[in-house]
Parts: structure tokens; C-alpha cells; sequence
């Protein structure tokens, strides 16, 4: 059976490590733009956007909105959040590269992610994610993985995904005969509970051993 990880609040902390610092460059840049809220009352406001928000691109969406920006500020906020994350600072997954050692001699893994090339191969490496852990790495655009869980499910066969977003991340797998495990990390916190296409709920990544033994 193929694992296929889900990479954003899935194997890396995204929403706690990396969405605030992006938001808070993006405000930064869509003030500079002439965008009509000061500084510090913008990144709360951007912040409790984002905490009911299904991607930062939304909360970015809303503060403009609310400012009455334009379409320039929009622009401006959105292509900050695909600025390249070099300053940042980030806890390497060591623990996690160990983790997935282990799994990898009973099975093949693979990453299903959405989301630019760039900025997710990006975060693979800041995170010092092993890569050769995983026999395929695969971006897709927003919404589409169930096109990347077709290919996989043809070359692999049975299949298992963990990720934190029931409708982008397990409800295609659901529905082509794959098992989903939800992870109530970052955005995955304000998913339900109890959703039918999801077969286990785990808290943590290394719950997944848990799951392993009844699958
Ligand atoms: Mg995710």
C-alpha cells in the first residue's frame, strides 16, 4: 500500500511557521501600494481573517476588500505570498525524516501537495525534508490532487492519504477507493469531526503507526 502525504499542516507546521510571517509581508507590501490601514491593526486584522480562512490567499482577498482596495493591492498581496522564504526560520523535521525512514521499509511514500512549484519545493528543502524518502513528489494545482491520486492509484495500487483538508485532501481519495486518515493540525483544527469521507483521525503525525496496525 502507497502512504501519500499531504504536505502543508501534514508533514510541516505551514499555518504556525510560515503563513504569518507571508501575511504580514504581503500587508507590508499592499500598504507600501497605498493600501488604507496602518501597519499594526492591518496584521491583526489579516491574522483573524486567516484563522476562519481556507487558504491565505483568502484572507489577503477579504483585508483588501475591507481597506476598499483595488485590484493592484490584491495583485501585490497575492504575489508576496509567492515570495521566496529566505529569511525564514523554521524547525527542521528531523524526527520526521526518522519517522518516515521506518515506514518506508514496510512502504512506498509518496507527496501529494497543491499550491505553486516553487514555493512547496521550497518548503520540502527549508524543512530539510528527505526526499529520497519518497518515491514520487507531486505539486498540483489548488484543488486537483485527485488527478495526481488517479496516476498513483494506476502505478501503486491500494493507497492510504493523511492531510488536514477533508474536501481537498481526502474526499477524491475517498471516492477512488483510498483510505483517509484526517490530521487535525493547523487549518485541519477547524475541519468537522466525524465526516464521512474521512476513516481515521489522528492528532499527530506519528498516530499514523496507530492506524498502520488496523489497516
Ligand atoms: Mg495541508
Amino acid at each position: 500500500m502507497l502512504l501519500i502525504f499531504d504536505l502543508d499542516d501534514t508533514l510541516i507546521p505551514t499555518s504556525k511557521e510560515i503563513t504569518p510571517k507571508k501575511l504580514d509581508s504581503a500587508l507590508k507590501k499592499m500598504i507600501d501600494a497605498g493600501l488604507k490601514i496602518n501597519f499594526e491593526e492591518g496584521k491583526k486584522r489579516i491574522h483573524q481573517l486567516n484563522e476562519k480562512a481556507h487558504r491565505s490567499k483568502q484572507a489577503i482577498e477579504y483585508l483588501v476588500l475591507e481597506c476598499g482596495g483595488d485590484e493592484t493591492h490584491r495583485e501585490i498581496g497575492l504575489k508576496a505570498l509567492e515570495d521566496k522564504l529566505l529569511d525564514f526560520n523554521v524547525t527542521p523535521q528531523k524526527e520526521l525524516n526518522e519517522f518516515l525512514r521506518v515506514l518506508r521499509k514496510e512502504y512506498p511514500l509518496a507527496i501529494v501537495t497543491g499550491g505553486s512549484k516553487q514555493v512547496q519545493e521550497e518548503k520540502i528543502d527549508l524543512y530539510k525534508i528527505d526526499r529520497e524518502l519518497f518515491r514520487e513528489i507531486i505539486v498540483e494545482d489548488w484543488g486537483e490532487k485527485e488527478r495526481a491520486y488517479i496516476q498513483l492509484k494506476e502505478r501503486f495500487g491500494s493507497f492510504l492519504v493523511v492531510g488536514d483538508r477533508i474536501a481537498n485532501d481526502l474526499s477524491g481519495a475517498k471516492k477512488l477507493g483510498g483510505i483517509t486518515i484526517h490530521i487535525r493540525q493547523g487549518r485541519g483544527l477547524l475541519e468537522p469531526k466525524n465526516h464521512p469521507d474521512v476513516d481515521y483521525e489522528i492528532e499527530t503525525i506519528k498516530e499514523l503507526t496507530r492506524v498502520l496496525e488496523r489497516v
